[in-house]
């Protein structure tokens, strides 16, 4: 194990700022014996002196080398927990947090009142704790409360590399607490964990650290890991590819650990399925002969070409900073290709999965890992498999680095990764597959080399390979910045463009956000439009808005929902608009005709009963909301049972988040409120038309910028554009889904003439949005404020919509004081 310790920059000496005591910890035999195999205890020594003499460090070390589990434990026996402050250390995963505070506490033989969790509102910390693990969103809600986090005498940053926008922002603002801290005799540290990936961007950074933070390297032992790169590189069903392939090395390769890197979790349940049938646990024994002649046929041959795959130059991964591919073209790296190893003549029948036949020999264990799979579920992954098995796990990107899977010698890498995109016009946010970068597909090929020289192989070529960016980007440059806007103006950050980002987002992403909040009434309105509008300071609406965990529109409504007891109501609707896909597609195209005909009888049923939870009367003017309203409420009456869901056309794994985050949202209101609070029975009454008509208000206010009127005659320049609706943010109009509860029949334009009470919603709820001036020659007809699903031409992406008229003059009578906090 070597060691590469950066010296901090010339400068005093430093006195050790914590006395070098040592508190005893009392381990079990065997787990002791496991953490001495680990490469951080090796340099134990190295790292407490570092931290010892300066304020903040960087220790990167390759995934599964001991960091998360083993560095509290260092600190925590280097007496850090022993005074009045503790061990704080965040992770951007709740699963990372919960899984290794409980991994800490048994390694350490203490009890989870000690060493416990924090993530949003739920945990297990007490009076005792000494070691707390969290989220990295709950100690920025930490830093809002108490600045200088008096609480705590270290925190570690973990997974930094992961570069998560709370992450970011975290290290921004303990560059500054930790000297401030250090100034006021309050001594504190910061430790900053990362796998070994690029660190340069909290070191070579002035503004964060003007002298850069040590960096402690940590190499784990690694074995070379072969790279075989696919000749063609499938771009529709890599899905299926990826489950050919395993099946393949299983059937052909010497016995280890399979590792298969997917997107999501569909995908991961998808192949584990496929896997589990073309190899069943308990082989039948009635695989006939000729087959056993086949695969032994293909395994002989294959075992002579690999004999020639072993001659040709293997790329070793020994840093994963470095890119050590070879440059040559496509061929020269062929003979490393499984695909071009020349078996074809004698492949195995890849048609559909009932072609996969079980290998005779040797049983697959399939496991899935990703995120949101329950915690004994992932454990699984930990344990020895079953004798005479071979292990193979279908993995997410969690798998990537937060945690680390023994006895793996296969990695199976689609090269792709799901991330969240954000259309920067409509301001919503997506999922997509995209590629991965250079950097994680060589942390993902890592994972086969822990334990013995491994093989990595990649569902794409080497050419796709050398078009990968070379890292991933910050989340913080990909995504708007909103929320984090609101939340560190609420820390009194005012001009956030001169906040010390580790990567900053661009100066428009900053402006937009300042522009969003000033729209939502979030930030006061700056005095000068000529006047950069980014040191707005935030109002009590902001205020109220910053203390909920979720975006800002939410979080207007959340803050307003208080009226006529709205608040269960808002909640379920904020909770059922952070959920994608609740209801099952009645869309989908059909496999044959029978089941086209099933389906077409299915949907006609199905948009009933969502006709059914859209409501009458007053209630329909909520639209697709009202559908979703309907929809958790006779979900919760039911029960909320697997059964209810399937039969009404509802996703259960959608209905069941729904569950949690209505409880979630529930606490935080609560926890905010000063005076009662309120109380969410998960059934649920349907709204009165009183609070119908204060839920439609609540929802304008929230969506403001989602308006949409209906367009103008002479706005129409083709004859489709007729039922088109016009929004503020695009150029081609909108039309409403063909799902929507408004499609068929959308809300009647009232009269123009603004006598009706609707007509002054939206200049009093959202006059940034109106027409200062005379009216209109010919007035837009305009909808009454109602929510819908919405169809863009230009961009394809549904998104829902709160609409109606922007142009009404601007002489209202009245405020809406109830809508004062
Ligand atoms: P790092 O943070 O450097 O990636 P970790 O501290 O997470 O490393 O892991 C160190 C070792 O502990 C790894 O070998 C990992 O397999 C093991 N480990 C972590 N969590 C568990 C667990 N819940 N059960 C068993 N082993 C675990
Ligand atoms: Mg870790």
């Amino acid at each position: 194990v070597e060691k590469s310790a950066q010296q901090p920059k010339e400068g005093p000496v430093r006195k050790p700022s914590q006395p070098a005591v040592f508190v005893p910890v009392d381990r079990m035999p065997e787990i002791q014996e496991a953490r001495l195999r680990l490469p951080v205890l090796a340099e134990e020594q190295v790292i407490m002196e570092a931290v010892r003499e300066n304020p903040c460090i960087v220790l990167c070390g390759e995934t599964g080398s001991g960091k998360t589990t083993q560095m509290p434990q260092f600190l925590y026996e280097a007496g850090y927990a022993s005074g009045k402050g503790i061990i704080g250390i965040t992770e951007p995963r709740r699963v990372a947090a919960v899984s290794m505070s409980q991994r800490v506490a048994m390694e350490m033989n203490l009890p989870t009142q000690v060493v416990s969790y924090q993530i949003r509102y739920e945990g297990n910390v007490t009076t005792d704790t000494k070691i707390k693990f969290m989220t990295d969103g709950v100690l920025l809600k930490e830093i809002q409360k108490d600045f200088l986090l008096q609480h705590y005498s270290v925190i570690i940053i973990d997974e930094a590399h992961e570069r998560s926008v709370y992450t970011d922002i975290l290290i921004g603002l303990l560059s500054r607490i930790v000297p401030l801290r250090n100034k006021k005799g309050l001594p504190m540290k910061l430790i900053i964990m990362s796998a070994t990936l690029r660190v340069e961007d909290f070191t070579d950074n002035k503004k964060l650290f003007p002298s850069p933070p040590p960096v402690i390297k940590v190499d784990a032992r690694q074995f070379p890991v072969s790279i075989h790169f696919n000749k063609r590189t499938p771009m529709e069903d890599y899905v299926g590819e990826i489950f050919h392939k395993t099946c393949k090395i299983h059937r052909m390769l010497p016995p280890g650990g399979i590792l298969v890197f997917l997107t999501g979790q569909a995908e991961v349940h998808d192949v584990c399925r496929r896997l589990r049938k073309a190899f069943p646990f308990r082989r039948s024994t009635t695989d006939t002969g000729k087959e056993e002649e086949t695969f032994k046929d293909t395994r002989r041959f294959k075992k002579d070409k690999q004999k020639q795959a072993v001659a040709l130059p293997r790329i070793h991964l020994d840093n994963y900073s470095a890119l050590p591919v070879d440059e040559g073209d496509e061929d020269q790296l062929a003979g490393v290709d499984d695909d071009e190893c020349g078996y074809e003549g004698c492949e195995l029948d890849l048609g559909e999965d009932e072609d996969e036949k079980a290998d005779p020999s040797i049983p697959l264990y399939v496991l899935p890992l990703y995120s949101l799979l329950a915690p004994e579920q992932q454990a699984k992954v930990f344990q020895a498999s079953p004798a005479g098995t071979r292990l193979c796990v279908v993995a997410t990107n969690v798998a990537e680095t937060s945690l680390t899977i023994p006895g793996i010698k296969y990695v199976v890498d689609c090269g792709r990764v799901k991330k969240r995109y954000y259309d920067r016009v409509t301001g919503v946010s997506s999922f997509k597959v995209s590629w991965t970068s250079q950097a994680s597909a060589n942390q993902r090929a890592g994972r086969a080399g822990r334990t013995e020289p491994g093989h990595c192989y990649r569902l794409f070529s080497s050419a796709v390979f050398g078009d990968f960016s070379e890292f991933s980007e910050a989340e913080i440059t990909r995504r708007p910045v909103e929320d984090l806007v609101l939340q560190m103006k609420d820390l009194n950050i005012d001009k956030v463009v001169n906040f010390p980002f580790p990567t900053a987002p661009s100066g428009e992403a900053l402006m937009a956000a300042e522009q969003l909040l000033v729209s939502l009434g979030a930030l006061e309105e700056p005095p000068h439009i000529e006047r950069a509008k980014l040191s707005c300071p935030v109002t009590p609406l902001g205020r109220a808005m910053a203390s909920f965990p979720v975006a800002p529109r939410f979080a207007k409504m959340l803050a307003l929902g208080r009226q006529q007891d709205c608040l269960p109501y808002v909640i379920a609707v904020v909770a059922s608009m952070t959920v994608r896909e609740i209801f099952e597609d009645l869309e989908r195209p059909a496999a044959s005709e029978d089941e086209s005909s099933k389906l077409a009888q299915n949907k006609a049923r199905l948009m009933q009963m969502r006709r059914l939870w859209a409501g009458q009367g007053p209630s329909l003017l909520l639209g697709d909301l009202m559908v979703l309203l309907g929809a958790v409420g006779a979900c919760e009456y039911a029960g909320c049972t697997p059964q209810f869901c399937e039969t009404n056309g509802l996703r259960y794994k959608a209905m069941v988040e729904i569950r949690r985050l209505r409880g979630q949202l529930t606490n935080a209101v609560n926890a905010v409120c000063s005076e009662g609070g309120v109380f969410v029975d998960s059934k649920m009454a349907p709204p009165t038309e009183s609070q119908v008509i204060c839920l439609r208000q609540i929802l304008l206010a929230g969506l403001g910028d989602h308006l949409a009127r209906r367009i103008r005659e002479e706005e129409i320049l083709d004859p489709k554009w007729k039922n088109g609706y016009k929004t503020p943010l695009l150029d081609d109009p909108v039309f409403i889904h063909p799902s929507s509860a408004l499609f068929k029949k959308p809300p009647e334009p009232p009269s123009i003439a603004v006598s009706n009470r609707e007509g002054l919603w939206i200049p009093q709820l959202l006059p940034q949005y109106c027409h200062y001036g005379p009216p209109l020659e010919t007035p837009a007809p305009w909808l009454c404020p109602s929510t819908g699903t919405i169809r863009s031409h230009c961009t394809s992406t549904f998104y829902r919509v709160a609409w109606p008229l922007p142009a009404v003059e601007k002489a209202y009578p009245e405020g809406l004081d109830r809508f004062k906090l």
